[in-house]
């Protein structure tokens, strides 16, 4: 039995490169481990771990030779962390090399849901664009105000971007950060909404920022506002946002990310004034491959007896 389990849906490179660089054995997710026999799970040393589904103590308790959980991924809120330290397991993820494919698409949704992409798209590809079906005017997106919800690296190469724009730029984190002049800071979200246009939520998921864009954040943006979200689900109070999306309190939302996901409330698909993707942000050949790299890297690292490149605890 391989010292190393590899979960989730890699990418045949990927798959290829934990197979012959670790001797890795793929399972479908993380409910196969309970399947495996005993003395197999016994053996395991790391996870290489790509997927949302939670990662808790008790599957850890499962392998009670696991050393580490390497993540595909920036954000590690599906794993148990505490748990982990708890039982004496490092858990790396993979910072940074997603960062511009997360702030870039960030910024095109922006664009998208201000330029009213959707609806336009559907008018010329329907042919109703043809039969002389006018479409209402957009909104201009350069010169609007736009709050970044998370100032950390993806938040930062976003405003790095509207910057672009012309424009005026708005942002809440736990602290004050050292940005280019003119970029206003707020402690409290509600202010964040009420001073800008559009919100985007670049904040980490997990328990601390649960459903911290609130029903009070949500109507402080107020019915020409949009919120983008590229973080997690999580963070959003998906009920207040249905809400403010049927009855026109915002003006729209550019979702990637989803509570539940794949599964999406289906009030929020019927929701006019919704872009939804499915969680693409860091989906580009580029990036999954740096991803899969700096993974491995961790991976290495560990079994090695060395510091891993991105450690979480
Ligand atoms: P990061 O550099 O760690 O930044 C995270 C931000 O969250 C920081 O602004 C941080 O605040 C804030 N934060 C952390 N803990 C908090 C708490 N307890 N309460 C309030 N705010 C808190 O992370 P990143 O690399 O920018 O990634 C951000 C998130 O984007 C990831 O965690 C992930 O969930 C999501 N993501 C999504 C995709 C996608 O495919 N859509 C891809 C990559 C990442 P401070 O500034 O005060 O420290």
């Amino acid at each position: 039995m391989s010292q190393v389990i590899a979960i989730g849906p890699y990418s045949d490179t990927d798959a290829a490169a934990l197979a012959r660089d670790f001797d890795a054995r793929r399972l479908p997710d993380l409910a196969a481990i309970a399947t495996l026999p005993e003395d197999q799970r016994r053996d395991v040393v790391a996870v290489a771990f790509m997927g949302h589904d939670p990662f808790g103590g008790a599957v850890m308790d499962l392998l009670p030779g696991l050393k580490a959980i390497t993540n595909f991924g920036v954000g590690y809120d599906a794993i148990d962390v505490a748990a982990a330290t708890a039982r004496g397991i490092r858990v790396t993820n993979t910072p940074n090399v997603l960062n511009d494919d997360v702030a870039d698409l960030a910024v095109a949704m922006w664009i998208a849901q201000a330029r009213d992409f959707e609806p336009a798209m559907q008018n010329a590809r329907s042919g109703d664009w043809g039969r002389g079906v006018r479409l209402p005017l957009a909104r201009k997106a350069s010169g609007r105000r736009v709050g970044i919800l998370g100032m950390g690296r993806i938040g930062r190469e976003i405003a790095d971007r509207l910057a672009a724009f012309k424009t005026e730029i708005h942002y809440q984190s736990r602290s004050r950060k050292d940005t280019p002049a003119g970029w206003t800071y707020h402690a409290d979200p509600v202010e964040l909404a009420r001073a800008v246009d559009d919100l985007i939520v670049a904040v980490v998921g997990g328990p601390e920022t649960e459903g911290f864009v609130s029903a009070g954040v949500i109507g402080a943006l107020g019915p020409d506002g949009v919120i983008v979200n590229i973080a997690r689900g999580s963070v959003i109070d998906e009920e207040a946002l249905i809400a403010a999306l049927q009855s026109g309190a915002i003006r729209g939302a550019a979702l990637d990310v989803f509570r539940g996901e794949p599964q999406v409330d289906p009030r929020l698909l019927a929701a006019p004034n919704l872009l939804a993707l499915p969680h693409i942000g860091s989906a580009t050949v580029e990036t999954r491959a740096a991803m899969g790299q700096l993974q491995r890297a961790n991976l290495r690292a560990i079994l090695d007896g060395r510091a891993p490149e991105t450690p979480v605890n």
